[in-house]
């Protein structure tokens, strides 16, 4: 977001002229109206250096928001340059996006290289989500777990930050909308006077290959009130919003007139979803309240319970049997509360319902419930899988595709990657939903993209009807099992390791915790970030975490 405040002394002029706009003025087109005229020639230089016209591709067409109609006319485009390269755009800027990018040939992307490069992504940034669990418990730092795509794709192409709204197969064409950003829009309607270049607006961007990454999105199978009461960990939003709820929760429980009923109430915090995700988010709340609470505010500490819910027996069920037993031993022992077995069929203002085993209902009370029980497909993913034909789709969870990462039905010209795509034929041979199969898959393309020249033909290949036709040699995508890793608080964690001897089949306990430790670490995206999260350890075992609502 590019933003210039405006002096002090055109403030007062602009909210002048803005109360005597005439009310049938449009909301926005009145903010733009509003700024003076210094800042208003400085708004719309501005846009024209962030906007996506400054691509004078001529494979590039826009559509100007109807709320600059009243801006100078732009200059007109120069002619059409006869294009001599694919296009490759890449949506997304997540696991699969990334190892793409980091791992592509940049030579392939260069002057004299067959491709040019599009990436599409309403982040501009890389956000490691294996360690989202600890930022909301505050043991790592939001910024220590993102990085900017804009230095991860150096001069490899093009990056418009911008969410895909549609994506038309029969053309080739990406419709994307870069949204107005609100936190500007709420500053202007409290009368600051901000000069915003960013608008809401539509544009189209053709591809000749398109790499869909774009992920999932949260499941709610539907439970009403689920979206109403619940909070999600999917994104940093979520994250940051999360943590600041807690801060405040604890900071509410605090107060002088709270009966012990009311704390108890607020102090009760219900996760949803016994996986991994779910795990570590119980384990690290467990670690805030009984290391740093306990410390700054141990008068509430007594009134603070924690409770995982899930439908199935056990814990982190994708896991080898010992570590289930093992998870469910340590949370016993840590006194978080387990509700197994447990479906949740509602959830209303502060309590959830749920239906046991043996067909019986309760309920169970919070103050705050997490949902973190799976995902569903993108919305993007559902509308381009109804416009591919009907016999090669029909997953319910993505798009297939080949052994080669194409989506079934798409002549080609798509890929997808990470928990958008649905490889094998079967549930049982579909690689899951995670980190290392998008890193993995993002890395095998950049492989085929770096050593072939895939590119658009005018008819399709005879033979298969391909349109970007593999090329001769392609070898098909394998998925390598690294293992998997959860925290269990109280520095324990577990290791599921890849390989199976008769004595070693898994790592538990400190050694198990230090081991999730030392890889979340070096597994970080950049240089840069594995330096800042191996400090934010250092500084939380030696300072403790913060415990403030900011
Ligand atoms: C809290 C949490 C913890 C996790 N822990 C682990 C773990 O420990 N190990 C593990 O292996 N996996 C873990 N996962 C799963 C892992 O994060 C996902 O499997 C992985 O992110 C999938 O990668 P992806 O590239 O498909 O999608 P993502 O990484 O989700 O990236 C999707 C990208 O698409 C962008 N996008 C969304 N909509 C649009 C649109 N309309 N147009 C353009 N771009 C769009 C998003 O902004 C984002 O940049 C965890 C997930 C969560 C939420």
């Amino acid at each position: 977001m590019q933003s210039a405040v405006a002096p002090r002394t055109q403030l007062a002029g602009a909210q002048g002229r803005r109360a005597a706009l005439p009310a049938s003025v449009p909301r926005r087109s009145a903010r733009a109206a509003a700024a003076t005229p210094t800042a208003r020639k400085l708004c719309l230089a501005a846009r024209a250096h962030a906007s996506p016209f400054r691509d004078n591709s001529p494979a590039t067409a826009t559509t100007m928001d109807s709320r600059l109609a009243d801006s100078p006319p732009a200059t007109p485009a120069p002619p059409a340059e006869p294009r001599t390269k694919s296009r490759v755009v890449v949506l997304g800027s997540g696991w699969g996006a990334v190892a793409f990018i980091k791992n592509v040939d940049p030579r392939m992307f260069g002057e004299d290289g067959p491709y040019e490069l599009v990436l599409v992504s309403p982040r501009n940034y890389m956000l490691y989500t294996p360690l989202l669990p600890s930022a909301v418990g505050g043991v790592v730092s939001e910024n220590s777990i993102v990085e900017s795509i804009r230095s991860l794709m150096h001069d490899k192409g093009r990056y418009y930050e911008a969410r895909a709204t549609g994506i038309d197969p029969a053309s080739r064409t990406l419709t994307c909308v870069k949204q107005f950003c609100e936190v500007c829009a709420a500053r202007m309607d409290n009368g600051a006077d901000v000069v915003h270049t960013d608008v809401d607006h539509t544009f189209t961007v053709p591809y000749d290959v398109l790499l869909c990454s774009v992920g999932a999105v949260s499941a709610t199978f539907g439970i009403p009130g689920v979206y109403e009461h619940c909070w999600f960990l999917k994104s940093m939003e979520d994250a940051q919003k999360l943590r600041k709820h807690i801060g405040k929760a604890l900071e509410q429980a605090a107060l002088p007139d709270v009966t012990p009923e009311q704390r108890k109430k607020m102090l009760s915090f219900v996760v949803v979803g016994g996986g991994p995700t779910g795990v570590e988010l119980a384990a690290e709340l467990h670690d805030l309240m009984t290391e740093d609470v306990a410390r700054e505010m141990p008068h509430i500490l007594d009134d603070v319970s924690i409770t995982l819910v899930d439908g199935l027996d056990s814990l982190l069920n994708s896991f080898h049997a010992e570590i289930q037993t093992y998870a469910g031993e340590v949370f016993n022992r840590s006194g978080i509360n387990l509700r197994l077995g447990c479906k949740v069929t509602a959830v209303h203002v502060g309590k959830i319902e749920v239906q046991r085993k043996d067909g019986s209902a309760d309920v169970v009370p919070f103050g705050t419930c997490v949902w973190a029980t799976g995902i569903a497909m993108h919305p993007l993913v559902a509308a381009l899988q109804a416009q591919l034909p009907a016999e090669v789709q029909g997953s319910r969870r993505g798009l297939l595709v080949d052994p080669n990462l194409r989506v079934m039905g798409s002549q080609g010209t798509i890929f997808c990657l990470g928990d958008a795509a649905v490889t094998g034929a079967t549930t049982k041979t579909a690689l899951p939903p995670t980190a290392q199969v998008a890193r993995q898959q993002g890395e095998y393309l950049a492989a085929l993209f770096s050593h072939h020249r895939l590119g658009l033909q005018e008819q399709p290949e005879p033979a298969t009807g391909d349109l970007v036709p593999l090329p001769a040699g392609a070898k098909p995508f394998q998925y390598l099992h690294l293992g998997s890793l959860a925290y269990l608080g109280n520095q324990k964690g577990v290791m599921d390791l890849p390989f199976k001897t008769p004595f070693l089949k898994t790592l538990r306990g400190y050694l198990g915790g230090q081991t999730w430790r030392t890889l979340e670490t070096f597994m970080q995206i950049s240089p840069r970030t594995r330096w800042m999260v191996f400090m934010d350890w250092v500084r939380a075992a030696m300072f403790g975490r913060n415990v403030s609502d900011i």
